[in-house]
């Protein structure tokens, strides 16, 4: 019998793409997701990367008994928890939804899973927690900085509620760096919403000529190019990370109750690096301007991830070129 493994928010960008890799290390998957920022056609990508439709559940994770129906019936090994709102700008203005959906479903969440017995859980955290970090590379070490906006101190909440938890509940707390690319296949990826807030997106509707031309927020920074260095990181590696930490949960070879690790390469890449990468896995022009710097922005990170390679067993392999390939695929697949 396959262990099956509940992906909260597992038709959003990391979701999708963890329940494929979840499938492909012989787990099976079990969606729940509200479709608030996620699309049903995921699930048919996902259908046509591992053969079948894995069960999928729509409800929010807040609520208590559905989620407890979900758990008592499929009687799952472990937690992957995506579900959550991502967008810093949005969570200035709308600061309740986000405590509310990424603070208030997380405790739901964990509410059940003590209920039921259910002790293992994987979250999605973010190297947002280290604010401008203290040290490049960032180790899991480094101090965190307080949260800039309702987003970050969401995560740095979620950490410190499943942090208290630890008595009870067994945690891989992953803090992802930029997660960008799509699978190869071009079959799953990205779906923003309206006018992108990420660079890769922007980028991608700007060659594709959905956007007239991509603004570089500052080239004034103390960096060698004057642009803001960030350790972007493919899709896929990311989703297998998740996987690796299923694995530690599911064998209890964790050390603590509570583990913290960086996923990211250990590369930084400034803007305009990324543009001139672009251009060269794919021929293509990137039509783009010198802006102003965007308000928030961390002028550079990287991760650190020799903890993450000794202790946990991953490490990423994809390139910079072939996560922005994979990324102009998709985007290509989504203009037919
Ligand atoms: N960026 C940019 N133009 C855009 C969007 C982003 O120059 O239209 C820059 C941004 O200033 C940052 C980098 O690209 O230096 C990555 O930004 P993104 O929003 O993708 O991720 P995050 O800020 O969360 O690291």
């Amino acid at each position: 019998m396959k262990s099956k493994i509940i992906v909260t928010g597992g038709l959003g960008f990391i979701g999708s793409h963890t329940v494929v890799a979840l499938h492909e290390a012989g787990f099976e998957p079990i969606i729940i997701d509200n479709l608030s920022n996620s699309q049903l056609s995921a699930l048919d990508g996902i259908e046509k990367l591992i053969g079948y439709k894995p069960q999928f559940a729509q409800f929010d994770v807040n609520d208590a008994p559905a989620l407890r129906q979900l758990i008592e019936e499929s009687k799952p090994h472990a937690v992957i928890h995506f579900a959550a709102f991502k967008a810093v700008g949005e969570s200035v203005e709308k600061p309740l939804m986000y405590y509310r959906n990424n603070v208030g479903g997380l405790v739901t969440l964990l509410e059940v899973m003590k209920e039921t017995g259910l002790t293992d859980i994987v979250f999605s955290s973010s190297c947002t927690v280290y604010g401008e970090p203290a040290e490049i590379p960032v180790k899991e070490s480094t101090i965190t900085k307080p949260a800039e906006s309702p987003y970050g101190a969401t995560k740095q909440m979620g950490e410190v509620i499943l942090k208290d938890n630890a008595p009870w509940c067994n945690t891989q707390c992953l803090r992802y760096f930029n997660p960008i690319g799509a699978h190869p296949s071009a079959e799953i990826g990205e779906l923003p919403l309206g006018v992108p807030n990420n660079l890769i997106p922007y980028l991608t509707q700007t060659v594709a000529g959905i956007r007239e031309s991509l603004t570089v927020f500052g080239n004034d920074y103390d960096t060698p190019d004057g642009t803001c260095i960030r350790d972007y990181i493919h899709v896929v590696d990311l989703a297998e990370a998740h996987v690796s930490a299923v694995k530690r949960l599911i064998d209890k070879s964790y050390q603590n109750a509570f583990e913290v690790f960086n996923i990211g390469t250990g590369n930084g890449s400034t803007v305009l690096e990324v543009i001139n990468s672009f251009e060269s896995a794919t021929g293509l022009k990137v039509p783009h301007t010198i802006g102003g710097r965007r308000a928030g922005d961390v002028v550079k990170v990287w991760a650190e991830t020799t903890k993450v390679e000794n202790v946990l067993g991953w490490k990423a392999k994809r390139n910079l070129e072939t996560m922005l390939r994979d990324a102009w695929n998709w985007q290509v697949k989504l203009s037919k």
